[in-house]
């Protein structure tokens, strides 16, 4: 743990007691806070009391001592309104933060040379985070991986001068972050995303600019526009800007020529790393993640070849085209967090065929339209969920199908079909581009459900970690 001391004596409200509340109310209280805790929701603080955490109702309380309110990520400060907390707040002109702020005034009390790479994006930002974790771990660094990815941040070691945090930061903690500066920032893109809790998209991309801005060293990618802007102010700005670049070739930054990602600066331009060797970083949306990991670690003193060696033993995020293993020649991929067809896309764009693939769920705003130029990747489709009868509409003349219904049905016809292909290495896909809660309780429980299904199938030989 991190305990919190920058507020000892002090009173603090504590808003939203989910994981990362509760952490933040242990560290306050370690670091010698007076906490008020509370949260609309009666289990949530049932699970504060059964840790000792003071509650107090914050409609009714007075709020003239409080010095702070530290808030839960999940809270809506703006959009689509500002939650009742954060009005009484905003009225008693008490500041509102988060747990990561309460990191940065701790790392600035404690270590301020505390190496810190801090990573937001609208896609990338676990498996971008992950890899630069696993990098450094990889090369014997003593790392504090989590934020918005695994552990709270408050859950972590204390920052110190031989150890790395790689935090991942969404775009509400950056909201709740004034004082994040982080040694080294990371932006992979910015796509449309969470707008109702944004407002417009220049406000959303504005929120994201601000992590990378405040950083002593900027790495972008610079594909989208809007990242491509952010990336034109930082270079005005003459701050040291590393661009991360899959459509062109970067002049400071890391490139991609066919499957090596290259460094680029001037005269100096080297191969780093050639990723047709590995299989969990498949797809061109992991070249750019893998290239923003390398580029953040080369910051931090990596060689090329700790890079390339690293490199081959990341094992790859669950739920994300995760390799579960082979039935015979068939790979089995498990994609469950591809909960849209923005996300299937990358996914389909990562084979070149051979592909079984298991979609449905409860569909999102315009299906699976936007996916029409890649059916010819697919041999047959599977469709689960409530979402089978539209989405039959959509593939009727385009590909065989089958109306599964159920994710069982699905992998057991899907495995039978595959084996009988022609195609060298045949792939049973889940990556249902749909939200899974119409028949199971989130993408995870799904992902868990195929793994299952996949290892129970006679032959199974589960993929090597690492
Ligand atoms: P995040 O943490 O930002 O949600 P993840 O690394 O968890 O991102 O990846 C989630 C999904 O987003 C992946 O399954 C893939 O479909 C898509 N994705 C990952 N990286 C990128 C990228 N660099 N660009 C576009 N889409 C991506």
């Amino acid at each position: 743990m991190t305990p919190v001391e920058s507020f000892r004596s002090k009173s603090v409200a504590v808003f939203g007691l989910g994981g990362s509340g509760l952490s933040t109310a242990r560290a306050l209280i370690a670091g010698g806070a007076n906490v008020s805790a509370w949260d609309d929701s009666d289990s949530s603080r049932r699970a504060a009391a059964q840790e000792h955490i003071p509650l107090v109702d914050l409609s009714t309380a007075s709020w003239r001592d409080f010095a702070a309110l530290v808030l839960s990520p999940g809270v809506p400060l703006t959009h689509p309104k500002p939650h009742w907390i954060v009005e009484k707040a905003n009225a008693a002109q008490v500041p509102i933060i988060g747990d990561i702020e309460l990191f940065c005034l701790e790392r600035q009390r404690i270590a301020p040379q505390a190496p810190f790479v801090a990573i937001t994006g609208t896609n990338g930002k676990s498996t971008t985070t992950a890899l630069i974790a696993h990098l450094l771990k990889a090369s014997g660094r003593d790392v504090a991986l989590g934020g918005n990815i695994g552990t709270a941040v408050l859950d972590l070691p204390p920052p110190s001068d031989t150890r790395v945090h790689v935090l991942e930061i969404s775009s509400f903690q950056i909201d709740l972050a004034p004082s994040l500066a982080p040694p080294i920032g990371v932006l992979t893109n910015i796509t449309p995303d969470h707008l109702d809790r944004h407002g417009t998209m220049a406000h959303y991309a504005s929120v994201k600019e601000r992590l990378v801005a405040s950083a002593q060293t900027a790495i972008i990618g610079v594909d989208d526009p809007w990242c491509r802007a952010i990336a034109d102010r930082c270079k005005a700005r003459h701050q040291n800007t590393i661009q991360i670049a899959l459509e062109t070739m970067p002049d400071t930054g890391v490139g991609l020529e066919g499957t090596s990602l290259l460094w680029m600066c001037g005269e100096d331009r080297r191969i780093v790393a050639d990723l047709k060797a590995i299989p969990t970083l498949r797809g061109r949306h992991n070249a750019q993640n893998a290239a923003a990991a390398i580029a953040a670690v080369s910051q931090l003193g990596l060689t090329d070849d700790e890079i390339r060696a690293g490199l081959l033993t990341f094992p790859g995020l669950p739920h994300r085209l995760e390799m579960v293993g082979h039935v015979g020649r068939v790979l089995a991929i498990n994609d469950s967090k591809a909960t849209n067809a923005d996300a299937t896309e990358k996914a389909l764009l990562s084979f070149e065929g051979g592909l079984f693939w298991i979609v449905g769920g409860r569909a999102k705003e315009g299906g699976i339209a936007l996916l029409k130029a890649l059916f010819p990747r697919v041999e047959k489709a599977y469709l689960i969920g409530e979402s089978a009868l539209s989405f039959a509409e959509m593939l009727d003349g385009h590909m065989p199908y089958d109306r599964s219904e159920t994710l069982d049905v699905a992998v057991e016809r899907a495995l039978r079909d595959a084996q009988i292909s022609s195609h060298q290495e045949p792939v049973v896909l889940l990556s249902p581009a749909c939200a899974s809660y119409d028949q199971f309780k989130n993408f995870e429980m799904r992902g868990d459900a195929f793994r299952q299904l996949i290892s129970a199938a006679p032959g199974f030989v589960a993929m090597k970690k690492g």
